[in-house]
């Protein structure tokens, strides 16, 4: 203090006062004062304001103010330096107020002395100083004690006894107790009975100084709850460093403890799951892949102690060639569980078991670790390789079943090929005599051949009938096998009804009659047309009229009753009969085919037993039904019904516009493109009757240029000439501008109508052709341009020509006829003889070669199947010598096969013919070949 400076500032309104107060600081000995001096109220202020002095002396008296006054005032400025009052006179009660307003002394002037004024200043100072310090601690320990109460635990002071003196809001939320309530009470309320011996004794402990950290308790609330805290305890020191208390922080730790219990359950139930997991299971080091803890069924099943384990790694138990796919994977962990399968391990007897693993990344004794999961799969890797062998197996035997069943099904397919090809040769082999046979016996009765007696009549009759006979029961075993085998085709048209009726009843009536049978015939006038196939709707009547004759007794009655409903939109056909009956037991088996009732009555009748199954079949196809009622002895009456639309009636009338029926004559010139001559001759006849003019074109070969040269105003066109290329004809006749508006009736054994329809045939019989039929589709045939033959098959203008080349031909020209079959040579030679040729025989195939080197025919005529060397062999030896090589050869077969045409045109045949060989057909194929030989001849030359 002594060399300390002190500032003064001293307010005295009395300049002596002044200089006195001034002289006594003067004599004030080592402290250095520096005195300012203002003499008012205002003064003082101002100066203040300026600056902060270390004291104030204040004179009492200030003019109009006391310095009372302005120490109210410097206070309330904030000024907390130490003010001493210096007064005239001493006044208890004064002074009292001056202490009382804030001033640190008050002194007389009259009684001071340095000694007095530097004692009072020195004091206000200190005591100041003192204040401020005081002050500032009071700010601290409120400060303190906000943070105290804020915490978010429990604080709590203790005395050395242990009563509770402090007590935040904190512990009254943990605790549940009032501060009033635990202040003054020992901490032993918040402690349970069990532990609170331990509890003081650790309290007296660390009354030694010792600070204890994070002890956790279970103490009590005031609810009487367990309540886990961490308590941090640590002594309270006084001023002088003795311990005079206890402060305890405590956490309410519950939520924590809880997580930690759940944490500990779990793990102890993980501990258990793979201490008892009965597959094995281990941990290991992701660093060192060393195990670090296995279970039992590791160790029964790998066979290794557990301390064996312990000192390997998880490739110890690896084959040497899948540890790099271990470590791969190893190095491509994540934290995720993993699944991988197919792994091999060693047990420790040196046998591989396969395992599938499941791992997961986990801390193990703070390692890096892998807990492991490995399931043997060993027992269902072997099930599955099993599974895949017999797979295999399975496959193979699948394939060769499959395999089999090709080859079954390509038989299959051959089977049904060759069965459509038998149909077919049948339907060709059967018609084709039959044709002549009834072609030929109707020519002879008609006088073609000359005048017969009666006897020569009625035996033709007889052979006609016969042959009538045999037709239908070929055509009905046809039918039956094509619908059998789905290839029987329908062709509806719209057919006017009653003369389909009429002309199925002229069809029986000679039958009739002769048995003496009256005919009833009803029809309903609103059944106009209907939408069927006229052929097979007039087979279905004929077929029921012919039995309603055939098993109805002399004198009886039949009838054919046609009735329509518009509302079922049904047509039905009703034949009945007066006669023989159908017992009930029979009724269900008519339909069946080749089933004949066998009663006494029906064994007199002859017939096949096709014609109900058929017709029932033709029904079904028609989509309508057959249905019998009868009664023996009484009579039969069979119903079809069809399908019947009224509606449609009226817009079809174009189709049979009866303009086509009343222009039959303008059709002046026909050609027949038929190698049959007895089709052709028969055509022919009925043509003539009609004033009609025909050409006959024997062969599939020149027929455009015979159009093109005749332009006809129709076609008549055979299909299998005898190779079925009649369809091309047909298709090059509608394909070509200049001849496709000519109409082409195709007439053929086959029975493809719909074929022929689709090709642009203007309409389609199948041989034998009857009057009849052929003069219903010339009726609807419109006029166009032709030319003809008479009918003794004499050609006519446009063919004479040919006619006349075919002689002169004919008459120089040598055949070699090759040929082992004698009647065949007979036939052929003498047919060759008539047409002017010149024939030399050779019956195998090197007798051919012979011949043909011996008199260079001009033609051959090959079989090629012959005894010793066949026709194709000899064909090939004649190519290759150049004396032989350009003789025109015409194949002859008699096998019809498929691919049989190619063989032997590839063997170098020019021509191929299969038999039955039509002689004129024949013919016309020599022809061609000696003109294209001629003109080939006269070229090279
Ligand atoms: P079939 O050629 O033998 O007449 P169908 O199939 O036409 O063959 O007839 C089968 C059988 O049904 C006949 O043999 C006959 O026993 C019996 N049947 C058919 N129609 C009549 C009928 N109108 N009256 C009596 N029996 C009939």
């Amino acid at each position: 203090m002594s060399n300390a400076i002190i500032e003064v500032l001293l307010v005295e309104d009395d300049e002596d006062d002044y200089i006195i107060t001034h002289d006594i600081f003067s004599e004030i000995e080592g402290t250095k004062f520096i005195i300012d001096w203002v003499r008012s109220y205002n003064a003082a202020l101002e100066m203040m304001a300026q600056r902060q002095h270390d004291v104030y002396l204040f004179d009492y008296r200030l003019g109009e103010y006391t310095g009372l006054e302005l120490l109210e005032q410097v206070r309330a400025n904030g000024c907390q330096s130490p003010i001493i009052f210096l007064t005239g006179q001493s006044d208890h009660e004064v002074d009292i107020k001056a202490m009382e307003a804030g001033a640190s002394d008050y002194l007389v002037k009259s009684q001071l002395t340095a000694t007095l004024l530097e004692r009072s200043i020195r004091y206000a100072i200190e005591r100041t100083r003192k204040l401020e310090i005081l002050q500032q601690r009071d700010e601290q320990i409120q400060r303190l004690a906000a943070i105290v109460e804020s915490s978010a635990d429990a604080i709590i002071g203790l005395t050395l006894d242990n009563t509770i003196i402090n007590w935040n809001q904190s512990a009254e939320r943990i605790f549940g107790y009032q501060a009033n309530e635990v202040i003054g009470q020992s901490i032993n309320i918040l402690i349970t009975k069990q532990i609170a011996y331990q509890f003081t004794e650790l309290l007296d402990q660390h009354k030694q100084g010792l600070h204890i950290d994070n002890y956790e308790v279970i103490c009590l609330t005031k609810a009487g709850k367990d309540i886990d805290l961490s308590l941090t305890i640590s002594p309270i020191k006084g001023l002088s460093q003795e311990i005079i208390g206890t402060s305890i922080i405590a956490r309410d730790i519950t939520y924590t403890k809880r997580v930690e219990k759940a944490l500990l359950k779990s793990e102890e139930k993980y501990r258990l799951l793979f201490e008892a997991s009965p597959e094995a299971m281990w941990v290991y080091d992701i660093e060192t892949l060393k195990f670090l803890a296995v279970n039992d069924a590791a160790i029964a099943r790998y066979g290794y102690h557990y301390e064996e384990f312990l000192n390997m790694t998880i490739c110890d138990i690896r084959p040497k060639e899948d540890v790099d796919r271990v470590l791969e994977s190893v190095k491509n962990l994540q934290t995720s569980p993993m699944f991988s399968s197919n792994w091999r391990h060693y047990k420790k007897d040196g046998s591989l078991i396969w395992v599938d693993i499941a791992s997961h990344t986990i801390q193990f004794n703070d390692r890096d670790a892998r807990l492991v999961l490995a399931i043997d799969v060993t027992e269902r890797k072997r099930a599955q390789e099993a599974l895949i062998e017999e797979r295999l197996m399975l496959t193979c035997r699948v394939e060769e079943r499959t395999a089999d069943l090709s080859l079954a099904n390509a038989q299959l397919a051959r089977a049904g090929q060759m069965k459509d090809e038998f149909l077919a040769s049948m339907s060709h082999e059967l018609r084709t005599p039959l044709n002549s046979i009834i072609g030929l016996s109707e020519a002879l009765q008609e006088g073609v051949y000359g005048i017969l007696n009666e006897r020569q009549s009625t035996t033709l009759h007889i052979i006609e009938d016969s042959g009538y006979h045999l037709l239908s029961l070929i055509n009905d075993i046809l039918d039956l096998s094509k619908i059998e085998a789905g290839k029987f085709e329908l062709t509806p048209d719209w057919i006017e009804v009653e003369s389909l009726c009429q002309s199925s009843l002229a069809f029986v009536k000679q039958s009739a009659t002769k048995k003496h049978l009256k005919i009833s015939f009803i029809i309903d006038s609103q059944l106009d047309k209907i939408w069927a196939d006229d052929r097979r709707l007039k087979q279905i009547l004929v077929n029921l009229l012919s039995n309603a004759v055939k098993f109805t007794a002399l004198g009886g009655t039949i009838g054919l009753e046609v009735t329509a409903d518009a509302e079922t939109q049904t047509a039905k056909f009703i034949i009945w009969d007066t006669g023989i009956g159908i017992a009930p037991e029979d009724l269900g088996r008519i339909f069946q085919p080749f089933v004949q009732v066998d009663s006494a009555l029906s064994r007199q009748q002859s017939g096949t037993g096709l014609g109900l199954a058929l017709i029932s079949r033709m029904i079904d196809m028609h989509g309508g039904s057959i249905s019998v009622e009868s009664e023996l002895y009484k009579g039969s009456r069979f119903t079809v019904s069809l399908p019947w639309q009224q509606e449609k009636l009226s817009t079809t009338n174009e189709l049979f516009g009866e303009n086509h029926s009343s222009l039959p004559n303008v059709i002046k010139r026909v050609l027949i493109v038929e190698d049959s001559s007895t089709t052709a001759e028969q055509l022919v006849r009925y043509l003539k009757d009609l004033q009609i003019e025909t050409v006959v074109h024997f062969s599939e070969n020149g027929v455009f240029e015979v159009v093109n040269r005749l332009r006809p105003e129709l076609i008549f066109l055979d299909i299998l000439l005898p190779e079925p290329v009649g369809w091309q004809i047909l298709e090059q006749l509608k394909a070509d501008i200049t001849t496709n508006n000519i109409p082409v009736i195709i007439i053929s054994v086959i029975d493809e109508k719909r074929r022929g329809l689709e090709l642009g045939a203007a309409d389609y019989l199948v041989k034998p052709i009857t009057r009849e039929q052929l003069q219903v589709v010339i009726n609807k045939i419109s006029p166009s341009t032709l030319l003809m033959v008479d009918s003794n098959m004499r050609l006519l203008p446009g063919n004479e020509k040919l006619a006349k080349d075919h002689s002169v031909n004919a008459k120089q020209r040598l055949i070699l006829l090759a040929e082992d079959n004698e009647s065949n040579i007979r036939t052929f030679s003498e047919y060759l003889e008539i047409s002017g040729y010149k024939a030399i025989i050779a019956r195998n195939g090197t007798e051919a070669i012979t011949r043909a080197r011996e008199n260079s025919p001009d033609l051959i005529l090959m079989d090629i199947q012959m005894p010793g060397m066949d026709g194709l062999e000899a064909t090939r030896c004649i190519r290759a010598d150049v004396e032989l090589a350009d003789i025109p050869i015409i194949a002859l077969t008699a096998l019809a096969m498929p691919g049989d045409r190619n063989r032997c045109l590839q063997a170098g045949v020019n021509e191929y013919l299969s038999k039955p060989v039509n002689l004129k057909g024949l013919i016309t194929a020599i022809e061609v070949q000696l003109n294209r030989s001629q003109h080939a001849g006269s070229n090279a030359g």
